[in-house]
């Protein structure tokens, strides 16, 4: 049994089995089962049945949320946006279904030839601790679109959002068709090894989706990666200040999961023109935020949700100040509202880029402050790392926007904009931070596989052209 405790005050909130390799055996056989059935739905079938599990996510959207706030230490209401924003991309998903859909190749002679999108079987989804509820939702629904069973294994550290989620929407699939499976990384392991399973996709580290490739090798598996940044926000001369720095805090993400969002800005690359009115505006916004009980609705930012987060955090700030960085704000866990894994947002000043601060994935809410004062250095800086997930540009000048567009290396970039994620816009990273794009119709095709066919008429005495 593992437990699983809140970040905020450590109480007990549930003792949860590990699903053990009987158990994952069980659920994939079933699954395999349900699929037959499930795929046979079709498009507007399966496409009800998800539209229903919107409805019922959104209705108990308030639990849900409370649950997180519990689990994972978030603030309550950014977790109850998550539970709406879930609803949003599985009824998206309905909405794709008939799009997984095939071509005609023209032919010679009365031959046709046709390429349709079969769904790939069973399909496991392994997702990261910081939004449990809304990937443990949002990643069912692509596969589950395309007429595949899932599999969902929640983070071992917040896994009872997902619990609750199969709770409630589990009745409208066919048996087996949605399992959700609690474990850790040995379970994942297990998942990638299965034979039975035809894909596993994950959100979690580089090095997470370093082990689901090699253990997911000698079966071939089909794999979408959503794995680390290390993302940049670039201030240009001409950028409008005041919203750089709104930008720079908004792509924090503090108040959503304290900076631990793969997509967050977690260094700031401002033209040294700007460098000190940034800085002190950055300091001034990171001290104001409030930090409370996640489960408040006046909450701003919550706490870490793990005590490894915690350590891994604090160490990272340990390890700057000691290669001489400096706290312009946040650093020492002072004033803080418990005893809770909390960590004020932090500015670090003095940063180089050889530092470990600036080259590695902190996943809290600590930001970095780099200047610069010629482009080209400036953008192998932003560009010198294997990461590339998210990047954030502040110009006025939209030559400047277009040249640096091009030659930031990342799966998404925003100019005048951060965190911001748009409906059916793609969302992935570049270099080592993952493979596949989500929350478009890429999605939904990389849960398919095509299967052409060609049909050659033997009954006709003329061939038709
Ligand atoms: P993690 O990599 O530790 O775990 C992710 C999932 O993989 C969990 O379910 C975990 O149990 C499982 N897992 C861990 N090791 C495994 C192994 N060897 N084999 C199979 N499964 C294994 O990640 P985390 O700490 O939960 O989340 C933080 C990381 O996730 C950060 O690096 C963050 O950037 C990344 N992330 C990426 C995105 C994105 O969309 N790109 C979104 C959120 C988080």
């Amino acid at each position: 049994m593992r437990a699983i405790r809140s970040p905020y005050d450590g109480r007990l909130l549930a003792e949860i089995p590990d699903a053990d390799a009987n158990d994952l055996d069980q659920a994939v056989e079933r699954a395999s089962a349900g699929q037959k059935e499930w795929r046979l739905m079709g498009p507007a079938g399966r496409a009800a049945a998800l539209r229903q599990a919107a409805a019922r996510i959104r209705e108990n959207a308030d639990e849900l949320a409370r649950i997180d706030a519990l689990d994972c230490g978030n603030p309550v209401k950014g977790m109850r946006f998550d539970a709406n924003l879930a609803a949003v991309l599985v009824e998206y998903f309905a909405g794709l279904a008939p799009e997984a859909k095939g071509e005609t190749i023209p032919q010679a002679g009365g031959k046709i030839t046709y390429v349709t999108r079969e769904p790939l079987g069973v399909v496991a989804r392994l997702v990261a601790f910081n939004h449990p509820l809304l990937f443990a939702a949002a990643k069912m629904a692509a596969p589950l679109a395309a007429g595949n069973a899932v599999i969902v294994k929640p983070s071992e550290e917040t896994p009872l959002s997902a619990l609750r989620l199969a709770e409630l929407v589990g009745d409208l699939f066919p048996k087996g068709v949605l399992s959700v499976l609690t474990g850790g990384a040995e379970l994942g392991a297990g998942v990638c090894a299965h034979p039975g399973i035809a894909a596993v996709s994950v959100i979690g580290s580089v090095q997470t989706g370093k082990a689901i490739l090699k253990g997911g090798a000698d079966t071939l598996k089909r794999s979408q990666l959503e794995l680390g940044g290390k993302n940049a926000l670039v201030i240009c001369p001409d950028a409008d200040v005041d919203a750089a720095i709104d930008g720079a805090v908004k792509g924090m993400n503090l108040g959503w999961t304290a900076g631990q969002s793969c997509g967050s800005t977690s260094r700031v690359l401002v033209h040294e023109s700007l460098r000190d009115r940034v800085v002190e505006g950055l300091a001034k916004a990171f001290d104001a935020v409030r930090l409370g009980d996640p489960s408040d609705e006046a909450t701003e930012m919550g706490c870490l949700s793990t005590e490894g987060q915690y350590r891994k955090v604090v160490g990272y700030i340990d390890q700057a100040i000691a290669a001489g960085a400096v706290t312009a704000a946040g650093g020492a866990p002072e004033n803080v509202p418990a005893e809770g894994f909390f960590v004020r947002p932090t500015l670090l000043t003095g940063v180089s880029a050889d530092m470990e601060i600036a080259r590695e994935e902190a996943f809290g809410p600590v930001l970095s402050v780099l200047s610069w004062r010629d482009e080209d250095e400036m953008l192998a800086v932003v560009n010198g790392l294997d990461v590339g997930l998210t990047a954030s540009i502040w110009t006025q000048d939209l030559d400047t926007a277009m040249r640096l567009t091009d030659r930031i290396q990342a799966g998404y970039v925003w100019v005048n904009d951060s965190s911001d994620h748009y409906l059916g816009a793609p969302f992935g990273g570049a270099k080592q931070s993952g493979h596949g794009r989500e929350e478009c119709l890429e999605e939904l095709l990389a849960y398919t596989e095509q299967k052409t066919v060609t049909i050659v008429p033997r009954t006709r005495k003329t061939p038709i052209t």
